[in-house]
């Protein structure tokens, strides 16, 4: 029997053909609010996947306060014919299997006046917010929030118009509505603030004029934060008696569930947060209220399953899956697991571009993501999943994330390919990239890239150390067609005096477990790998999570007491470098520092290695200062450059050769996945 998760459910009065959601999300692909090329391709192929529902987020209310970046307008006539082609088509690409909802927005004081027109954000109260660099809002007069009521009411009936299935109202994550919601952010002392009542009155004046403006048929959700995290602001006790209001209200047709504010110091979406975590919150809110539930934020697709099945939940919604893997819902249908290329919590091509504004949102996994206007061909399909009109041999060498991308897009196309690697397993340096705490998530990719190369006939030969005199052997036989060099990164040269028996060790031998440290030890080297190095050494010696599970439900010691522990480990850790935790993105550097600094780890900024000694290190400064940094064991995590030893050797001797990935720049995993997407689309 199929799993509930795959089967039709009503929202209202709308059937959806199974209950896996697409989650709204800030993407910036819309051309001045206007539904662009960009916004219709990268729907196209999510719509291709046929989850049961997309809610296109970040949709424009205000006509005085909009910016022309974040979203799709919906506050004039003049916008329908785009909207209506958006909605038309995502109908049409899923086979009617699809409905599309927008998401009402309004930033209220997450504003800034610079993206607004240069008005002042809007908000219940004066009080800023360090999303915004602590801009001071403008406290809305009762006039203006009659005015901004009415605006919703507006979008509402342009929605209606251009066709769309239902419409979701954001009260979320800290935006106007939320902003009413909360004691933090509403001061007000007249009939908006102050009581339960009074908060919740902005959002039913929202619901009342959208109502007004569309009738009782057309399907409106409303989208909820399951708590703030932000110190008083609401509690899951306290969004239980919103969710139950709006339940009662009678004029709703469900609840979606995410996690809490943008500006929470708490890591929400990164992979440090374990799959599942925030579940109890929807969980928590079904038990209260009488109409569907939805649930996001890293929930998995096993625990959808799950609970969907026992009706703890009756949809589940997912947002940076379908930026992985467009057909994210009808693989899992499928249940072709092993066949998903699944979100690694990374935020690298996300949230970090969305919070940097460096770059349009796109995905780490998925090179193709929010370029789909880019690649497509004429008839709309993505050239890794189109057929070559050729048919190779081609020989990899290296089974890191390069190499099996380029093998993944080279034997969908339909080319023969052969990987080699000098390692006894897939996945080159990503191997190390899972191992610091909390990392294990990136094993994902490395294991989709295999499964489904292997799948699509792949061949992998390990443990073989590719030679160049073998290589021009094989291809002047007609072997191989074609030769792709992806051999990663090798360590960097390190020319520093070092006193004849330091202990002196490699970051990535320590990461794996090769080499062992003394108590005392000092990471040299601020940038990632040296950065989560010296975070798997802090943490060396405190208890394991499931040693806190049970010290808590034995009642060992007080939380006070556990979490000192947590903080507690056996050795005395120190980092040294030009920046400390450079080249981490914005999205995990946080919670990652603030963990670093809750272990002790001392930093030493602003310096370079000198001299190593068998007590510790001589650090200088950028004056040419020295000091000395006692160690028992110095950990060295100074950089790496490119390993292109091989494509050297080969070069002008072989006919069709190609170096790709961190091998031909050194630099990062996302240049390394472009680099083979790009190489193995062209061939
Ligand atoms: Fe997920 Fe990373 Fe892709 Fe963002 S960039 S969707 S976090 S895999």
């Amino acid at each position: 029997m199929a799993k509930r998760l795959y089967s039709a459910a009503k929202l209202g009065n709308l059937e959806l053909s199974n209950r896996i959601v697409m989650a709204p999300m800030g993407l910036g692909y819309a051309d001045k609010g206007n539904v662009s090329e960009r916004v219709l391709e990268f729907f196209r192929q999510r719509a291709k996947g046929q989850p049961g529902l997309i809610v296109v987020g970040g949709t424009q209310v205000d006509p005085k306060r909009y910016t022309n970046s974040a979203g799709l307008h919906c506050f004039d006539e003049k916008y329908i014919p785009g909207l209506k082609s958006l909605i038309d088509m995502v109908h049409e690409e899923s086979g009617g299997k699809t409905k599309i909802f927008f998401q009402f927005l309004h930033h209220g004081r997450y504003s800034k006046q610079k993206d607004i027109g240069g008005v002042e954000a809007a908000a219940p109260s004066a009080v800023p917010s360090p999303y915004t660099k602590f801009e001071v809002p403008h406290a809305l007069t009762k006039e203006e929030i009659k005015e901004i009521v009415g605006f919703y009411g507006n979008a509402a009936r342009i929605a209606k118009e251009a066709g769309v299935d239902g419409i979701e109202i954001c009260t979320n994550s800290g935006y106007l509505i939320g902003q009413f919601f909360s004691p933090v952010t509403n001061l007000r002392e007249d009939e908006y603030g102050g009581s339960f009542e009074n908060r919740m009155r902005f959002y039913f004046e929202v619901v009342d004029s959208m109502r007004d403006a569309v009738g009782s048929d057309l399907a409106i959700t409303t989208r909820l934060g399951g708590t703030d995290l932000i110190p008083g602001s609401n509690t899951l006790e306290d969004v239980v008696e919103i969710a139950k209001a709006i339940s009662d209200c009678g004029k709703i047709d469900g609840l979606s569930i995410t996690g809490g504010w943008h500006e929470s110091s708490v890591p929400q979406v990164t992979m440090e947060m374990p799959w599942e975590a925030f579940s109890y919150l929807g969980r928590t809110i079904k038990d209260n209220v009488d109409i569907p539930v939805m649930m996001s934020n890293r929930l998995g697709i096993e625990a959808a399953e799950k609970y969907v099945e026992m009706g703890a939940l009756d949809f589940a919604v997912f947002a940076r899956a379908f930026l992985a893997d467009p057909d994210f819902a009808k693989k899992a249908s499928e249940g072709k697991y092993d066949e998903i290329r699944y979100c690694i919590g990374c935020n690298q091509k996300c949230l970090d571009r969305l919070l940097t504004g460096r770059g349009i949102v796109g995905c780490l996994a998925n090179v193709s993501c929010g370029l789909e206007c880019d690649y497509i061909n004429d008839e709309k399909v993505l050239p890794d999943k189109a057929l070559s009109n050729k048919k190779e041999n081609i020989l990899v060498i290296g089974a890191g994330p390069s190499g099996m991308e380029f093998a993944r897009i080279a034997s969908a196309r339909g080319h023969k390919v052969n990987i080699w690697d000098n390692k006894d397993k897939a996945g080159g340096t990503m191997i190390y990239a899972a191992m610091p705490p909390r990392r294990k998530d990136i094993s994902l990719l490395t294991n989709y890239l295999e499964n489904v190369c292997k799948k699509q006939g792949v061949e992998f030969t390990f443990s073989k150390e590719a030679k160049a005199d073998e290589i021009i052997k094989l291809c002047s036989e007609g072997k191989y067609d074609r030769v792709v060099i992806a051999t990663g990164t090798k360590q960097a040269k390190i020319n520093i005096p070092t006193e004849e028996g330091a202990d002196v060790v490699m970051a990535l031998d320590v990461l794996s477990g090769k080499a062992l440290t003394g108590r005392k030890v000092l990471v040299c080297g601020g940038g990632a790998v040296g950065t989560q190095t010296a975070l798997k050494l802090a943490e060396e010696g405190t208890p394991s999570a499931e040693a806190i599970r049970s010290f808590m439900i034995f009642g060992m010691d007080e939380p006070d007491k556990l979490k000192e522990l947590m903080n507690k480990g056996v050795k005395e850790v120190s980092i040294s470098g030009g920046k400390i935790g450079k080249g981490l993105g914005p999205g995990t550097k946080f919670s990652m520092m603030e963990r670093i600094g809750q272990l002790g780890v001392k930093k030493y900024k602003g310096t370079h290695v000198a001299e190593i000694k068998k007590d510790g290190v001589v650090l200088k400064d950028e004056e040419g200062n020295t000091s000395f940094a006692e160690a028992d064991t110095v950990v060295l995590a100074l950089g790496a450059e490119p390993n292109d030893d091989l494509y050297k050797s080969l070069e002008n001797k072989i006919e069709n050769l190609h170096l790709i990935g961190n091998a031909k720049e050194g630099g990062h995993i996302t240049d390394a996945m472009e680099t083979a997407y790009d190489l193995a689309i062209g061939i």
